[in-house]
């Protein structure tokens, strides 16, 4: 398999919003483990019940689930020439196993500090058609409730984006998932984003890593 990229960063850094320019410029596809665990949940499957209660409560899912659900969807056709990993690995024990299975070519932490997280995730909302990212005040859409990129007029809000969650996940980030920041550095594949700045100036900062 052709090399993979991970987008890495706590809840809110900017993964989801900055992922469609990394597959536009490499033509890998997006996995985000957050959107396959909400599919699942929508649908009412068997994975979907399993994550249901870790999700809503903010905790990590565990990690032989989404190994899983990840092995799974390496098999499908379009992986074949890598990936873009959005929100995953998150633990020690995923990278580890993500190791075995995919070859890296780097990995881009979009850097943000804990006091602009809850605003970041309590403004979120994203088009119900097309699952663009948008924010009440950072990044709202052209005209109210109606999407710029696709026109579809449902916005959609996330159960688990509130106050009190959003702590529940920032803390699971930092004991579970930063520890990751070091793993990577002693690996040679960790190049860090200052994502406290325009969208755009995250996007060119990343552009220029690619
Ligand atoms: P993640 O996928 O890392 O959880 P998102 O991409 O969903 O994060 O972004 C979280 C929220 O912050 C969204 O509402 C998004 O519009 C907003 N956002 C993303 N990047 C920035 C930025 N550089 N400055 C301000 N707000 C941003
Ligand atoms: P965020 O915007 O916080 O980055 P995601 O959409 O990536 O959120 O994830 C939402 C929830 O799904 C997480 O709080 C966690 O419960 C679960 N989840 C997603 N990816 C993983 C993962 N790699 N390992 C464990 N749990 C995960
Ligand atoms: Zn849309």
């Amino acid at each position: 398999m052709a090399s993979s990229i991970v987008l890495f960063g706590p809840p809110g850094a900017g993964k989801g919003t900055q992922a469609g320019n990394i597959v536009a410029i490499t033509g890998k596809p997006q996995i985000s483990t957050g959107d396959m665990l909400r599919a699942a949940l929508a649908a009412g499957t068997t994975l979907g019940m399993e994550a249901k209660g870790y999700m809503e409560a903010g905790q990590l899912v565990p990690d032989d689930v989404i190994i899983g659900l990840i092995e799974e969807r390496l098999t499908q056709s379009d992986a074949n020439e890598g990936v873009l990993f959005d929100g995953f690995p998150r633990t020690i024990a995923q990278a580890e196993a993500l190791s075995h299975i995919a070859e890296l070519s780097v990995v881009i932490a979009i850097e943000v500090p804990d006091s602009r997280i809850v605003e970041r995730i309590c403004g979120r909302y994203t088009c119900g058609g097309c699952g663009a990212v948008y924010h009440d005040t950072f990044n709202p859409t052209a005209s109210p409730g109606e999407c710029d990129d696709c026109g579809h007029t449902e916005m959609k809000r996330r159960a688990d984006d509130n106050e009190d969650t959003v702590l529940t996940r920032l803390s699971a980030y930092h004991s579970q998932t930063a520890p990751l920041a070091d793993w990577y550095k002693e690996r040679n594949l960790f190049v860090a984003i200052n994502g406290d700045q325009d969208i755009e100036k995250v996007g060119a900062a990343i552009s220029s890593v690619l």
